[in-house]
Parts: C-alpha cells; sequence; structure tokens
C-alpha cells in the first residue's frame, strides 16, 4: 500500500512549493523509493488549458494528453519520470464528477455536502493515482496557501487521509515563508505560528516544516518555531534562496530531510545516491560563457509562462558547458515601426507556443530577421506558423499568407484548422493534445538531432500546416522533416538554404530534462554558440 506525503503552503504563495515536493520526490528516489506526484489546484476550472498564460502561467501538457499546472513540469524534471492526467486534479473535475454522479442518481435520497461528498471524490484521486502508479510513496502538493476559501475542501480530505490508511502512513509537510525585516535585521517567525494555528484548526498537525527565507536560519529561530508550532526541532528545516532551483534537493538532503521522511513513514530504503545531481548542481554552478538567445513572444512579462522553454535552453546549454543569457523580446515592441535592435545581439532566435492574433506580427519580423541574417531559429508550435507564414510571404511572394488564426479570409491560408477541429464547438480540452508520433526524413537538420526515426512528441494546438501549399513551399526551399507516421501532417519543417531554422508543431520542451537535455534545443544551441554577433570579440588565438 502507498504512503502519503501531504505539502501545504502557509504565509504566501509563490516561495517555491513546487520546487520543494519536487525535490522531496529527488531525494525520496535517490534512496531507490519509488514516487509519484499530484497537484490540487483549488481553482474551478476543470484544467488550466482555457486560461490566460498571465493568469496561471505555463500550461505543461503530459503525454497522455492532459493540460496541467506549471509544477508537474517540475516534478517530471526533477524526478525524471512521465506523469499521467491523475496527477492535477482540480476543483473543477471534483465538483464536475460529483454533480455528474448525482445527475445519474448514484446518490439518490441524499443531500450532496461538501463533506463527505466532495471530500471522498477527492481521496478518490489520491488512491487513483496510488493504484495506477504502484508507487511507495505519493506526494501530494496542495495549490495555494492555507486559509484559502477554495482550498478548504482539499485540507479536509487530506485531514481525514490520516484516520483512513493509518497514522503511520501519512506525512504532513509545511511550506511557509518567513519573512525578513530589514529594520530590526530578523527573520520573523509569527506568520508561520499563524499557518500553523490554522492548520491545527481544521485538525492538521504539521509534522515537518520547511522554512524558506533568504538566509539560513538561526539555531534560536528553530528552537522557537519547533516550540510554538509543536514540530521537533529536527524537522525544523531551513531551505534559504538559492541560485540555482536544482540545489534545492541537495540542501533538503543536508538537512536530514530524507532520512526524517524515511524514519517517520517507516521506509524500507537504500542509502541516498545524489552524486550524479550534485555533479548538475556543480557544473550549472561554474560560470560558463553566455549564449543570447533572443525569446520572442506576447506574455514575456510572465516569465513562468515560457517555464518549460526557459528550463530546456538552460539544459541545453548546460550540455554545451555554456550559460544562457535569455533576451526577452516582446512581440509587439518589433511590429510596425518598432526597431530590430534587441534582436541585434541574438545568437539564436526562439519564437514558443501562444494563441491569438495579438504580437504576430512581431513573430513574424523576428522569425524574417532569422531567416535573412541566418540566426539559427527554433520554432515551438505557434514558432512553426510564423515560420511557415514568413516564408510564404518574403520567399513565395504571397504577401497575405497568414493563418486562419489571425485571419479568417486570407486567400493563403498556409496553417489552417484541421477538418475535426473544424465541427469543435466547445474549447476546453479539445485541441490536439499529448503524444503522436512523428517520422523523421532522413538527411535533415531534425533526423541528425534525434538519431532516431520515429519519435513521439506531445501537442497543444489546434491549428496545422496547410497541404496545399506542401509542394509550392517546397519548391522554394521548406523542407518538411518530420511528418505523421501516414504522411499527411507536418510535424517539423526546416529551411534548406539556412545554417539552422528549424521549428515543430509540437512541444519538445516539455520532454527535456536537466540530464538530457532535448535533441532540438541540443542542436539549436550547438549552432547558437559559433554565431558572432553584434559587440562580440572574436576569441583571441591563444597562442601564435
Ligand atoms: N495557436 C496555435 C494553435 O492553436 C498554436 C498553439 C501553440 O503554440 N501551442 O494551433
Amino acid at each position: 500500500m502507498s504512503k502519503y506525503i501531504f505539502v501545504t503552503g502557509g504565509v504566501v504563495s509563490s516561495v517555491g512549493k513546487g520546487i520543494t515536493v519536487a525535490s522531496i520526490g529527488t531525494i525520496l528516489k535517490s534512496r531507490q523509493i519509488t514516487v509519484s506526484v499530484q497537484k490540487l489546484d483549488p481553482y474551478l476550472n476543470v484544467d488550466p488549458g482555457t486560461m490566460s498564460p498571465y493568469q496561471h502561467g505555463e500550461v505543461f501538457v503530459t503525454q497522455d494528453g492532459a493540460e496541467t499546472d506549471l509544477d508537474l513540469g517540475n516534478y517530471e524534471r526533477f524526478i525524471d519520470v512521465n506523469l499521467t492526467a491523475e496527477s492535477n486534479a482540480t476543483s473543477g473535475q471534483v465538483y464536475s464528477a460529483v454533480i455528474a454522479k448525482e445527475r445519474r442518481g448514484d446518490f439518490l435520497g441524499g443531500t450532496i455536502q461538501v463533506v463527505p461528498h466532495v471530500t471522498t471524490e477527492i481521496k478518490e484521486r489520491f488512491k487513483q493515482l496510488a493504484q495506477k502508479s504502484q508507487a511507495e510513496v505519493i506526494i501530494i502538493e496542495v495549490g495555494g496557501t492555507v486559509g484559502d476559501i477554495e482550498g478548504q475542501p482539499f485540507l479536509e480530505a487530506i485531514r481525514q487521509m490520516r484516520n483512513d490508511v493509518g497514522r503511520g502512513n501519512v506525512l504532513y509537510v509545511h511550506v511557509t515563508l518567513l519573512p525578513y525585516l530589514t529594520s530590526t535585521q530578523e527573520l520573523k517567525t509569527k506568520p508561520t505560528q499563524h499557518s500553523v494555528n490554522e492548520l491545527r484548526r481544521i485538525g492538521i498537525q504539521p509534522d515537518i516544516i520547511i522554512c524558506r527565507s533568504d538566509q539560513p536560519i538561526s539555531e534560536g529561530i528553530r528552537d522557537k518555531i519547533s516550540l510554538f508550532c509543536d514540530v521537533e526541532r529536527e524537522a525544523v528545516i531551513s531551505l534559504p534562496t538559492v541560485s540555482t532551483i536544482y540545489e534545492v534537493p541537495l540542501i533538503l538532503e543536508e538537512s536530514g530531510l530524507g532520512q526524517l521522511v524515511v524514519d517517520k513513514l517507516g521506509l524500507t530504503a537504500r542509502l541516498a545516491d545524489l552524486s550524479q545531481w550534485q555533479e548538475l548542481v556543480t557544473r550549472l554552478k561554474t560560470p560558463r560563457e553566455p549564449v543570447n538567445i533572443a525569446l520572442v513572444g506576447k506574455y514575456v512579462e510572465l516569465k513562468d509562462a515560457y517555464f518549460s522553454v526557459r528550463e530546456a535552453l538552460q539544459h541545453a546549454a548546460l550540455y554545451h558547458t555554456r550559460d544562457v543569457n535569455l533576451i526577452w523580446v516582446h512581440s509587439e515592441d518589433l511590429e510596425g515601426d518598432g526597431s530590430e535592435a534587441p534582436l541585434h545581439t541574438a545568437q539564436g532566435i526562439i519564437v514558443p507556443g501562444g494563441f491569438g492574433i495579438r504580437g504576430i506580427e512581431g513573430m513574424i519580423k523576428a522569425a524574417n530577421y532569422a531567416r535573412n541574417n541566418e540566426i539559427p531559429y527554433l520554432g515551438l508550435c505557434l514558432g512553426m506558423h510564423v515560420m511557415v507564414i514568413e516564408f510564404a510571404r518574403y520567399v513565395l511572394g504571397l504577401t497575405e499568407a497568414n493563418s486562419t488564426e489571425f485571419d479568417v479570409s486570407t486567400p493563403y491560408p498556409v496553417i489552417d484548422l484541421l477538418p475535426e477541429q473544424k465541427e469543435t464547438e466547445n474549447m476546453g480540452g479539445t485541441m490536439r493534445l499529448g503524444n503522436y508520433p512523428c517520422q523523421l526524413v532522413q538527411g535533415s537538420l531534425a533526423a541528425k538531432a534525434y538519431g532516431q526515426s520515429l519519435v513521439y512528441e506531445r501537442h497543444r494546438h489546434r491549428f496545422e500546416f496547410n497541404n496545399q501549399f506542401r509542394t509550392q513551399l517546397q519548391e522554394a526551399g521548406m523542407v518538411y522533416s518530420g511528418l505523421s507516421p501516414d504522411g499527411k501532417l507536418v510535424e517539423l519543417c526546416e529551411l534548406a538554404n539556412h545554417p539552422w531554422m528549424a521549428s515543430c508543431q509540437f512541444h519538445p520542451e516539455f520532454g527535456s530534462r536537466p540530464s538530457h537535455p532535448h535533441p532540438l534545443f541540443r542542436d539549436f544551441i550547438d549552432v547558437a554558440k559559433n554565431i558572432l554577433r553584434e559587440g562580440a570579440q572574436p576569441p583571441l588565438p591563444l597562442s601564435s
């Protein structure tokens, strides 16, 4: 039977609860303990797929096609697992399921209530994941902070679990923030005390408190939290802010968290082996020469909107012992008379995914700049649409070429809806989602990058390359380097007369891991790192 670790957050959000959960997974996995992870999101949307990136940050897509919280990306990257739809549960899903059962008559005669019906449905989801994954430990992160109205049914459900599965099989971890007061130069514990009080009020006594702060906590602070919150001294864990998120598992391990969890849950475990992780962090912390990459998107004010893209670039750069210097370019700023200057120092340009017309012309301008100046370009989903439109307009002279997403009456719809998407009425969960096969074409940049002939990649889009234009674009120099196995869908395209301009219809960023960068990102950075840009000095010969 699986054991459960429930992780709640206190004081404020955005203190790195997701990274903490991912790191707990890493340190358990390093002891050969099998783990699976679940994120509970208290909002009423069924999934984040219909939310703006400004509201939610990136939407992470699992292999089985679920649109999920970006924390799942961190879980996958840290624990090196491929998660499934069961790893993200929202209030929207829970309430829809309960109401569907009520309509079916499953509860005939009864009054449907938050306790027990909603809480039972929530607990069902914990158990389903345990059943499906067969993991020894299931780590469950409750989204939001303790005290949020929406989070209450989830907290009540996790409280009930201790009785349901036995006290020795459940652990409550509370991640909290200790604010620092510059005037008195001290970390304050009062907000943590309040947040633990709030947890206790609903019947949850945390077993472990992880204290996020800008500096390590002192012994005095540890004693105080231990005393006021009734948690053993060694279960008050200090997690200071670090320069790379990948260091968090090492800090938690060093502070004894791994052993503590093993002891408290009575797990049988091997000795922790975090040597590879240690090596990764050492490499990440070693100064490396930067590669300038311009990320041209429309949500650039909110960096979390491109979380996986950023990570994938970082992984690829590390592979080449380089660092990524991201130049965030707001695509709207390139439009009209907008200057291309932000692109001048870029050694590579990446246009990531996105939806809607805003900023599209700026992205097309960036693709045009990359093509004309032979700057490496990687287009991800929307970035591929943009590359195709640019090529049709400026190489073939089809000046009004567009995607029907942005201009329904364009005479040259080089990107269009698939016939089955034309019938779709609902917006939620109806895109082409999750893993689809892609057959690579020998001799292409993509085939060289992957070193395989068939790959599976994660999708999230409605619009596709329009086959009516295939021959015309091909004759002008576009190469279709990846196709669906039936040959009907263009999955990857690249340019014949360019050092490295390639785009994919899927999202390779979701599959990148710190120790295995995604092949497309890896080769993109490989070419970009050798591009000499404005203001840069050629390397001096070391000896004559
Ligand atoms: N908006 C485009 C589509 O729906 C691209 C989506 C994306 O970039 N994920 O097809």
